[in-house]
């Protein structure tokens, strides 16, 4: 029996957005937009639940933009408000609203830490449908009379469970508080914890509850494994997979931003074409280090949590735990960033003796248990892939493409090295990089 799935035309959209969803390529709504869609467009509050990935973005701004698109906003006086943890899940929103409202005259301003907050101020003045701000910048601006909130129809809080992680919490209360009562609130999490279901309770009217995901479960569609290493191999270790699975777009999560930068050196010295982004660099560095990555004009990116919540690019194939998480709930996150809107993602994750707790907290959250891939120092276990021998006469056992043997760069280079993680391998680097079964 053929499954007959759900349309677009059958949540109740508009010729407009049916239009540029087409355009888009979009076939059919997503669980969550299924699910969340018709609730929002009958003006209902909600709470979704759903990580990253599961086309949760477009789930509220296609209502948005149908709901609002038939008004128009006075100066300073927004209809729409959203707010996001980071600047840069922000203007992935706004990005949304670009693609979507592209047949609407709805106007849209990004209100973020890092821009200029004159023109921002003077676009408000000008009048915009839909704000969509970070709260620590919206604050500053709120504060100081740049914004009536009086006409604020919905009011959208995205990423709820991260908010809470960076300590946003107050400063959503002060917002909400000051939103008028009668309004439609949508919340959007991709897990619940008390504090975020005290936030729903507070400022939700008898919410509609939707959810496609078990809470902290983590995407079906990504491999996930765990291999195990030491400080001092990690880098080379992380080279030397980069290297073997040639993996055609990356994320490589670092625990601290100094490892961030650190890493960055170490890669590109390796001679591998590499982005990177934390929370210390100034707001144009990092769109230009995201722009590059999306553009492809490099294939690994390398961030730390913070920095890495709001980037959404498609065929992200790979993510690399460079650490393990201290927060078990980031490793949701991260690997979230792959498997998304139906493709399979790799999910590697490079764990030491120190890791022991972090591994079990995080395997209890997920539920099952990370396959091991291998380990850096011998003996080789199972599946772990062997050691090439430099001089080796007979060839090594040959893994499936691509093929394990690394081209270490001149030694002149590894001297220039600043941030030399002593690989231990010396020019023996081990072929333990064969692609995930
Ligand atoms: P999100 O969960 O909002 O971060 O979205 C994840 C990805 O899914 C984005 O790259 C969207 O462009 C994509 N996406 C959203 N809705 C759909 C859809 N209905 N069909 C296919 N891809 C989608």
């Amino acid at each position: 029996m053929t499954e007959i799935k759900t349309t677009f035309t059958d949540l109740g959209l508009c010729q407009a957005l049916l239009d540029a969803l087409d355009a888009v390529g979009y076939k059919h709504p997503t669980p969550i937009q299924e699910q969340a869609i018709p609730h929002i467009l009958m003006g209902r509050d909600v709470v979704g639940i759903a990580q990253t990935g599961t086309g949760k973005t477009a789930s509220f701004t296609l209502p948005l933009i149908e709901i609002l698109q038939g008004g128009r906003a006075k100066a300073r006086m927004p209809r729409a408000l959203i707010l996001a943890p980071t600047r840069e899940l922000a203007a992935q929103i706004l990005e949304n609203f670009t693609l979507y409202g592209k047949q609407t005259s709805l106007t849209t301003c990004l209100i973020v830490g890092g821009d200029s907050m004159k023109d921002q101020m003077s676009l408000l003045q000008r009048g915009v449908d839909v704000l969509i701000a970070t709260p620590g910048r919206f604050m500053d601006v709120f504060e100081r009379g740049g914004l009536l909130l009086t006409d604020i129809k919905i009011f959208v809080i995205d990423e709820a469970d991260r908010m809470l992680d960076m300590g946003f919490i107050p400063d959503i209360e002060k917002i909400a508080k000051t939103l008028p009562p009668l309004r439609q609130t949508l919340m959007f999490t991709a897990t619940m914890p008390p504090a975020i279901r005290k936030l729903a309770d507070q400022f939700l009217q008898r919410p509609k509850e939707v959810s496609v995901a078990r809470v902290s479960s983590t995407v079906e569609l990504i491999k996930q494994h765990i291999f195990y290493t030491d400080d001092k191999k990690k880098s080379n270790d992380l080279l030397n997979f980069i290297q073997t699975q040639k993996p055609a777009s990356a994320l490589v999560f670092c625990n601290r931003k100094m490892d961030v930068d650190k890493l960055k050196r170490f890669l590109t010295t390796k001679g591998l074409k590499v982005e990177a982004m934390h929370g210390d660099m100034v707001q144009s560095q990092r769109y230009a280090a995201l722009e590059r990555f999306k553009r492809g004009d490099v294939n690994i990116f390398i961030c730390s949590d913070i920095a890495a919540r709001g980037i959404d690019i498609d065929d992200i194939t790979h993510v690399y735990n460079f650490d393990v998480p201290r927060n078990a709930e980031d490793y949701v996150h991260r690997i979230g960033r792959t498997g998304r809107a139906g493709k399979t993602g790799e999910a590697l994750m490079f764990v030491t003796e120190n890791d022991d707790k972090n591994l079990e907290f995080i395997e209890k959250l997920i539920q099952k248990k990370i396959p091991v891939l291998g380990k850096a120092a011998a003996p080789v276990a199972n599946n772990a892939p062997k050691p090439v021998e430099k001089t080796a006469e007979k060839a090594p056992v040959t893994p499936p493409t691509p093929s394990p043997v690394v081209k270490q760069p001149e030694k002149k280079i590894q001297k220039e090295e600043p941030d030399d993680d002593s690989s231990g391998f010396g020019d023996d680097v081990p072929a333990f990089m064969r692609p995930f079964s």
